[in-house]
This record gives structure tokens, sequence and C-alpha cells, in this order.
């Protein structure tokens, strides 16, 4: 039986913290987590059996092929990568065998792309558990969100004769670009779920502050834009070439000069911008990388049609083409009361937390998973829990209090008691 004590969450923690891997490429962390689970005699799916390949946005084909290589080299079994298909992410189930509700947990697992800092001051290095992966980071928590998952694990299966219902662990791909809880969601795996809960570290509270009902997650849509024109001599022939470059960056200075909405906060942002061939020649292709943020979905739409109409003049006005492909996509989302209620309940039981307001202005895709769970007649709550962080979110020297593990971990726990003994 493992233990879960507060040095086996950081040892989880540090592991994983140990191998990041980005968003549909996360092979390595996904045959730790189900080696982990399956270890403890949970049942695990994978792949195909959770996540609905057909609702997948945002997956670099090139990265994944390239990230199973390097899963093979790291000592993942072919078994275990033909189970995956090609998927990373993975779902435990434990059914106490008694009558009751089911329950949904959400672990995102994936990193981001940060090269993470190797000073002395920044913890991961000092005491040798900083990231392997060139470029590559846990620069958001994740790594304690899935040593938190699997934390739950360990408690559901020691205490299995004292519960009831079913339980359902997801350890979710891709949260980074707000790509994966989509295909989760769309494979069906949360349509039976009665209680959905999930969480993230951080969020610039400290240790012993916990956000039970944090308020403005906007809704957000990732587009990629693409330009193609004619390339041409720059010398010779200038009059002949149809030029990406110069239309991007028309678009690009229209998209930043998008006229505010009155129905609430919105956020627009063009991250990059690449485009052409060579000095000499006239630039024939151009991509940029686009977010849209807004309160509502509404002013998300009304930010998405606008960037389309920058993308079309601009390509009218160079006579080149364009094509925009949504990449990720998040929704607002509202925490059940009822879930407050109880996760109140449990605070009020521990002295050391107490409950914040915390107003968030980023995105979600658990938005995703709580809609659906609460379109089927299900509870959810999305709370955060503080860490005492060392630095922003997606920063080199992003660190947390290995302490916070406990507290989420703690939060669940007391969580699914607290609901099971209710009338
Ligand atoms: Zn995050």
């Amino acid at each position: 039986m493992t233990s879960i004590t507060p040095d086996q969450l950081r040892a989880w923690r540090r592991q994983i913290h140990r191998y990041p891997e980005i968003g549909w490429t996360e092979f390595v962390t996904t045959a730790t987590i189900i080696q982990t689970l399956r270890s403890m005699g949970l049942s695990v799916k994978t792949g195909p059996q959770i996540v609905r390949r057909e609702s997948i946005l945002g997956r670099d084909e090139q990265l994944v092929a390239r990230a199973i290589d390097a899963a093979k080299e790291q000592g993942v079994s072919q078994a275990l990568l033909d189970e995956m298909d090609g998927l990373t992410g993975c779902m435990a189930e434990l059914d106490t065998g008694v009558p009751g509700p089911t329950f949904g947990f959400r672990f995102d697992i994936d990193c981001v792309a940060v090269q993470e800092s190797n000073e002395q001051e920044h913890l991961p290095a000092k005491e040798g558990f900083a990231s392997r992966c060139d470029g590559l980071m846990h620069a958001c928590g994740h790594d304690g969100h899935s040593a938190i998952g699997l934390g739950v694990a360990a408690w559901l299966c020691k205490n299995r004769a004292g519960l009831r219902g079913r339980f359902k662990l997801i350890f979710q791909p891709a949260e980074e670009g707000v790509r994966g809880a989509r295909p989760i969601s769309d494979s069906g795996v949360l349509d039976d779920v009665d209680y959905l809960m999930g969480m993230h570290l951080g969020c610039n509270l400290k240790m012993g502050e916990v956000a039970l009902d944090p308020k403005d997650f906007l809704c957000t849509t990732k587009l990629d834009v693409y330009f193609e024109g004619k390339p041409a001599h720059a010398g010779a022939d200038p009059e002949k070439g149809h030029n990406a470059l110069t239309g991007a960056c028309l678009a690009a200075g229209q998209i930043m000069a998008a006229p505010r909405h009155s129905g609430g906060m919105s956020r627009i942002n063009v991250g990059t911008l690449r485009a052409g061939e060579g000095r000499n020649v006239i630039p024939a292709t151009a991509k940029m990388e686009i977010e849209v943020r807004g309160q509502t979905a509404e002013i998300t739409q009304y930010l998405v049609d606008y960037v389309e109409r920058c993308a079309l003049g601009a390509a009218q006005i160079h006579q080149l083409t364009t094509k925009i492909e949504k990449t990720g996509e998040a929704l607002d989302f509202t925490n059940d009361p009822e879930m407050v209620d109880v996760m109140q309940g449990v605070v009020d039981g521990l002295p050391a937390l107490t409950n914040v307001s915390a107003s968030m202005g980023g995105s979600e895709d658990v938005s995703l998973m709580v809609r659906r769970v609460q379109e089927h007649g299900g509870k959810a709550i999305f709370f955060i829990v503080g860490a005492s962080q060392t630095a922003g979110h997606h920063h080199a020297r992003f660190d947390i209090d290995e302490a916070a593990l406990t507290t989420g971990l703690t939060l669940f726990t007391e969580g699914i008691q607290a609901i099971l003994e209710r009338p």
C-alpha cells in the first residue's frame, strides 16, 4: 500500500517536474502516472478510451512523433505506447461496489514552453530536480496537480472500505493552449459524474489561502492565422510578388487596434508572427498565433469575428490567401453554490486555511468539463490552493511551496467525505 505522506507527494511532484512535456506529448508523464496508479491496484484507461480523436485541437504531429521516440528512449514500454495509441492522458476508476454518487476529479499534467532557471536560489536547480528537457518546464504547477491526483488515488485505495459510489480520476493532457478538455468531455467519460472537482495551485495566493469560488475566468479562443502570397526576386521583380509579411503586419496592427467591448472584460494578443524566406525574396508565407479572451462567449466571438475581418482585409490588399485555424478554446463557468458551501464547511474545519476571493483574468479549459457535467445535472467546483509561489506562472523561476500539495490533497479527501456524509 502506498503511504500518502508529504514526502511521497513531494517525490511524485519532483519526478514529474524533472521530465516536463508540452500538451499532447505527455507520453512519459502519462506512463509514469499509469504505472503508479496500476501499482496501487486501480484500473486505468488511456488513449482513445478517454480522448475523442476527432475533437482534438492544436496538436503538432511532428512534436508527437518525436515525443514517442523520446518516450521509448526513456524506457516507456511498447505495450504501454500501443495502449496510448498516440494519445496522452489517462483515467483511473475505482468502484466501491456500494451504491452512491459518481465523483470526477480533474488534474492537468502538461508543462509550458519555458527554459527553467538554473540559478541556485531556484529550488529545483539547487535540489537537482530541475527540468531535463530543454526549453520546457513545469512552470504552472501541473506537476503538483499530478502529484495531488496520485495522492487522491492512494487515499481512495486506502479508505475504500469506508466509501461508497464510484470515483473517476482524470489526468488531462494539453491544458495549456486550452486544448485537452474538449476531447475528454466529448468522449463521454464525464456524463455520469454527479460531482466534479478540480483545482489549480498558486494563482498568486499565499500558503493557507484558498479561493473556493474564484471569479472572472475568461472565455478564450486561440487562432492560428496563415497567409500565402507569391515569392519574387526582391531586386529584379518586386512587383511580381505578393507580400505575405506585409499583409501579416497590417493584420497584426489592426488586430491590436480592436475596439473595446462595453459588455465586459476583453483581451487580445498577437503572440507570434513569423514570415518570409530570405533577405532578397518577397515573403510568400506568414503565420500568426493569436488569442482572444472575453468575459462572455459573445465578447469572445466579437473578437474572433474582428480577427477574421482583419485577416481577410489584409489578404485582399496584398493579394494573399488566408486560412484561420482554431487551436484551442475555453468558456467562462460558474461553480455550483452547493459545492462551494460543502467546501466552505471543509475549510471551516481546517484552522490553517482561509477562503479568500480571487479574480482570475485567465482562462481554464476545465470550464468545458464543468459545463458538460452541469448539463447532465451534476455539480462542479474548481478552486485555487495558495502555494506562496516564488514567481509568476510561466516564469523561469516559478516554484511552489510543496506543503501546498498536502493542502490540495486534504481538500479533495475532506470534500469527498463531506459530500458522502450529506443526508
Ligand atoms: Zn495551469
